[in-house]
């Protein structure tokens, strides 16, 4: 007579579990890929400690996952040889909301609710654990962890605030290790408890989990039976066959069950490109990433020689929801297998430069220690040379986007990630070459649409030396500064940098094929016509003035001059050559309010 504890829920879980039981959402059946996917989450997490401590797993179970439908009584279990829970983690994990996946669909869904929008986000997030009651009245999750003894049961109901947790006594239930999750289904719902209808999810949404996935299906195989007599057979017959002393023999089929293979187990990274489709890559990034787009691209690449890794990468189609400017680095957007065996996803700042922190995938390395920590990544050579080619397989993604016949690509891929690559000109002096052709601006002759520096490039007068621009907290007072009007008189091109970061980026890269990036506010803009004559004409004829207006404004002003570079206005404030922009200083004071 063990004692059952109850215990209730965190706040946040009760609300997704409301939301969940009550959902009238269509498409339930992202429950087992929620749950399968936690299964290799825990046979992950079991195969990488044991590396450390080989006693995990003396007890040489294997490392799977069993499916088996009770179509009769409408449950199905799911059981993986993984980790498991001990009490305190049942406790914290199913109780309480610190999942990734789980997270990122509460705050989706707030913004969704307050974008006024609603589109089947528990399809397209997976809620995790929970996913379970969207067919399930209860469940049960009994579940035996190396670190303890003990074995537990966790059961929750999907309409409570409550779930409880005892100790499994009955030998009968004990598991060598891992986690048996019992699916009580909901009335409506224990057609899912059909082993041809799990088998054909697993197929759909399963196909690339590391581990073997095995259902249990009923088989048949037939054979053949020796009748004694049979009365159905005309006389004729079986006169026959008695002269050639043979026995009458009936084929019948035989029922048994047995676990099936259900899932193709090879890492799609180990195969040959050539024999991935395109919707295979995508449908390994969606399961794989919890994703519901597709990627803008992919790249499936080897190297061998020096270093030996295999490595799939994405260029994802949106920005990952966030506060609008923020860029988040963290991101476990690298996932690092060493020869096979999952290592972790929080190495990414490793294996990439933080500003290309967006791009996701796979990296499996040969070379690297199984028991690889961030200290002796950071310090690897091995790594650094990865890095670089993991780069620059990341750029030959992009720029394959950039020359995509679809130009929404690339948009939609700049208004994205536009920002990272800027924030790349400021920190990766070494890849400027590479950035610079992603880069895209709008300009005095393109308001509506962004070009890249090629195009300025292209578009430049013949006698044009420099790349101009002027930096402005929008297109409307980039159009209307004083500083264009000469430009636009010469029917020069200005780039309008318009997002704070811009300027900076243009700063670092200094020049774009030989020519030079030029602040059009700056007070040295040199527009190639000099006309000594004319000068000393005004010098004459205004010189005075300057002078007057310099002592009224006093050291409000560094100097007064006349220039050449206005048409119409008559006057305009310009900053030093080695000062800052006015752009840059309305930044700056923003920054310290
Ligand atoms: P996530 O998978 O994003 O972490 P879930 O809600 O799917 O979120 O799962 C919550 C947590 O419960 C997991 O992080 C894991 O710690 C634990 N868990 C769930 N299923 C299992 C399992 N089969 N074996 C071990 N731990 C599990
Ligand atoms: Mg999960």
């Amino acid at each position: 007579n063990v004692p059952i504890e109850k215990y209730e829920y965190q706040a946040e879980v009760s609300r997704l579990m409301d939301l969940i039981v009550n959902s009238l959402y269509s498409n339930k059946e992202v429950f087992l890929r929620e749950l399968i996917s936690n299964a290799s989450d825990a046979l992950d997490k079991l195969r990488f400690l044991s590396v450390m401590e080989p006693e995990l797993i003396k007890d040489n179970v294997d490392l799977d996952i069993r499916i088996q439908a009770d179509k009769d009584n409408g449950i199905i279990t799911i059981t993986d040889t993984g980790i498991g829970m001990t009490r305190q983690e049942l406790i914290d994990c199913l109780g309480t909301i610190a999942q990734s996946g789980t997270a990122k669909f509460l705050k989706a869904l707030k913004d969704s609710k307050d974008a006024g929008v609603d589109n089947n986000l528990i399809g397209q997030f997976g809620v995790g654990f929970y996913s379970a009651f969207l067919v399930a009245d209860k469940v049960a999750v009994a579940t035996k962890s190396p670190k303890s003894d003990k074995q537990y049961v966790w059961e929750g109901e999907a309409n409570a605030s409550t779930y409880t947790i005892k100790e499994e006594t009955d030998p009968e239930k004990l598991l060598p290790r891992g986690t048996r999750i019992t699916l009580y289904l909901k009335r409506d719902d224990k057609g899912f408890a059909s082993p041809e209808r799990v088998q054909n999810l697993v197929k759909n949404y399963s196909q690339f989990v590391s581990f073997p996935i095995y259902t249990w299906q009923e088989k048949g195989f037939t054979k053949e039976v020796e009748v004694d007599d049979d009365p159905t057979e005309a006389p004729k017959e079986a006169q026959e066959r008695q002269t050639e002393k043979k026995k009458k023999t009936k084929k019948v089929v035989e029922r048994y069950w047995d676990w099936e293979l259900t899932n193709e187990t090879q890492p799609i990274w180990l195969r040959n490109p050539k024999d991935v489709t395109t919707e295979e890559y995508n449908e390994f990034y969606k399961q794989t990433f919890n994703e519901y787009l597709d990627p803008l691209a992919s790249s499936h690449f080897t190297t061998e020689g020096e270093v030996e890794f295999r490595s799939i990468l994405y260029v994802p189609s949106i920005a990952p929801q966030g506060k609008d400017d923020v860029i988040n680095f963290k991101t476990k957007n690298i996932r690092l297998y060493v020869k096979r065996v999952f290592i972790s996803d929080d190495f990414d700042g490793e294996l990439f430069p933080r500003y290309l922190s967006f791009i996701k995938g796979v990296v499996d390395s040969n070379d690297l220690p199984l028991n690889v920590s961030r200290e002796i990544l950071q310090e690897s050579r091995i790594v650094r040379i990865m890095r670089k080619r993991l780069v620059k397989k990341a750029f030959d993604m992009i720029l394959g986007i950039s020359m995509s016949e679809n130009r929404d690509d690339y948009e939609r891929f700049w208004e994205s990630f536009g920002k990272h690559l800027k924030l790349g000109c400021i920190e990766d002096r070494e890849n400027h070459k590479r950035i610079a052709p992603l880069l895209r601006f709008f300009s005095s002759q393109s308001e509506d649409e962004m070009i890249s520096l090629d195009e300025y490039v292209e578009n430049m007068k013949p006698d044009q030396k420099d790349i101009y621009y002027i930096a402005a907290d929008s297109i409307t007072s980039a159009k209307n500064t004083p500083f264009l009007e000469r430009l636009l008189e010469k029917d020069l091109e200005v780039l309008f940098l318009v997002d704070p970061i811009d300027e900076v980026a243009i700063q670092n890269l200094k020049s774009y094929k030989d020519k030079s990036f030029v602040d059009i506010s700056k007070e040295d803009l040199d527009l190639g016509e000099k006309n000594e004559e004319k000068e000393k004409e005004m010098k004459q004829q205004f010189g005075q003035t300057c002078d007057w207006i310099k002592k009224r404004l006093g050291d409000k002003v560094a100097s007064v001059q006349i220039s050449n570079r206005l048409s119409s206005s008559p006057c305009v404030l310009v900053s030093g050559k080695f000062g800052w922009s006015a752009n840059m200083e309305r930044l700056m004071k923003a920054q310290h309010v």
